[in-house]
């Protein structure tokens, strides 16, 4: 890891060094040139921090374009079929795909809830991205299934005890239609008893709604709220049907929520995100892009323009969901989220940070730099990606992409074959 002297680098408004040492940000102003092991020159470019993708599926990469144009039940049904099929190949190239594209477009962090988690835990070490990786239960109210993963997880936090520096476990709950009371209960008494993130599907679509309220007399909010499941350590993705009293309980319990835009859309499940109020009420208001298979891409860049955009359209109001408000729900609230030392750039946070390349048409002239960027550019101003000290990309190249690639591509062939699918 050693010592990274970035000269000359655009932050904040002017050009400044930053001096890393050892994974720390240790001193942010004019550094000699001497004795740091890696000295960058940034005269070009601007240093922001690194995007925390709060909420995806990594390995769904390989079912990218799979399925498109169903509803989300029906298209829930297509991607559970070719889950059947998934093997340590197919979780390990699938997780290293997500993490070659999300280091690609700027992301250092992210929160992964996807099957195997101990297969991508190792895909994101060899990487050298971070990711909190939850074990998933979803038992579909079936007794036998419940007890498989109660100890399916326990043997996992274990496990967990040998994962990287980066890697952190958590519980994953997929959401309250695919997971019995009895589990939801398991699950919650777990992460309090070990102090782990939960991390669930929750008020994604009106029916899930509807659903909820037939069966437990309540919305998926209030029904986690009766369960003691609403916290600090709550990450809840989605939260997209909500109703006063719904964001009162997020808001009160400081529940961290991740809006995921262009899923949303996608699937058509919704696109009033209730930001304001949810902001307001005291939720921590966090951004992610959801899995490849709905989403497409893991582009955090992409996903805070649409979030914007969306947001300032269906309220009729420009205002809304303002720049900076926009960046720190893809990295400072997404730190905060996780319990990283990191979201911002500051001397004593990790040096998880990005080097965007501002000699291109989408800076010039250079009036607004955050404007510029969410508004302008497109990802492929990422040029250079540190994450804890380790420089992950440097002029657009990582190493070993190549192979992450070319087997990527075959654990995507060999997975459809398998599932009766054709590759076209
Ligand atoms: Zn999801």
């Amino acid at each position: 890891m050693g010592s990274i002297l970035i000269k000359n680098v655009f932050l904040n408004n002017g050009r400044t060094d930053i001096y890393i040492d050892n994974g720390i940000i240790t001193k942010i102003g004019a550094c000699p040139d001497d004795g740091a092991d890696t000295v960058i020159e940034a005269s070009g470019l601007g240093a922001i921090p690194g995007f925390v993708n709060m909420h995806t599926h990594a390995a769904m990469t390989l079912m990218r374009g799979v399925e498109e144009d169903l509803p989300l039940e029906a298209w829930l049904k297509k991607i559970w079929t070719l889950e059947e099929n998934i093997d340590e190949e197919t979780i390990y190239w699938g997780t290293r795909l997500a993490c070659l594209e999300m280091i690609r477009s700027g992301t250092t962090a992210f929160n992964d809830l996807y099957w195997m988690p101990e297969t991508a835990v190792r895909a994101v070490a060899d990487s050298g991205m971070r990711s909190w990786s939850a074990y998933v239960c979803m038992d579909h109210g079936d007794m036998p299934k419940a007890a498989l993963d109660r100890k399916g997880l326990e043997r996992a936090f274990e496990d967990s005890s040998r994962w990287g520096r980066k890697t952190v476990f958590t519980v994953g709950c997929h959401s309250v239609y695919e997971v019995s009371e009895d589990m939801l209960v398991w699950c919650r008494d777990f992460a309090k008893a070990n102090g782990l993130k939960l991390h669930i599907h929750l008020s994604e679509t009106r029916t899930e709604v509807e659903n909820c309220i037939r069966r437990h007399g309540l919305s998926p909010v209030k029904y986690l709220d009766s369960l003691g499941m609403l916290g600090p350590d709550t990450i809840a993705a989605h939260t997209l049907w909500l109703d006063a009293e719904d964001i009162r309980l997020l808001g009160e319990n400081r529940v961290n929520v991740v809006h995921n835009i262009n899923s949303n859309l996608k699937i058509a499940s919704g696109y009033r995100f209730l930001y304001n109020e949810l902001k307001d009420a005291g939720a921590n208001v966090t951004l992610g892009t959801d899995g490849c298979a709905s989403s497409n891409n893991l582009d955090m860049l992409e996903a805070m323009k649409t979030a914007a955009l969306v947001q300032k359209a269906w309220r009729e109001d420009p205002k809304a969901m303002p720049l900076k408000e926009v960046m720190d729900m893809a990295t400072a609230n997404g730190a905060k989220a996780l319990g990283l030392n990191a979201g911002t750039i500051e001397c004593g946070r990790e040096a998880d940070l990005l080097l965007v390349d501002m000699r291109c048409p989408a800076f010039v002239p250079d009036i607004n730099f955050l404007s510029n960027l969410v508004y302008s550019a497109h990802s492929d101003v990422v040029d250079t990606v540190i994450c804890g000290g380790d420089i992950l990309m440097r002029g657009r190249v990582v190493e070993g992409e190549q192979e992450v690639l070319d087997a990527a591509s075959e654990a995507g062939r060999k997975l459809l074959s398998k599932s009766g699918m054709k590759l076209i």
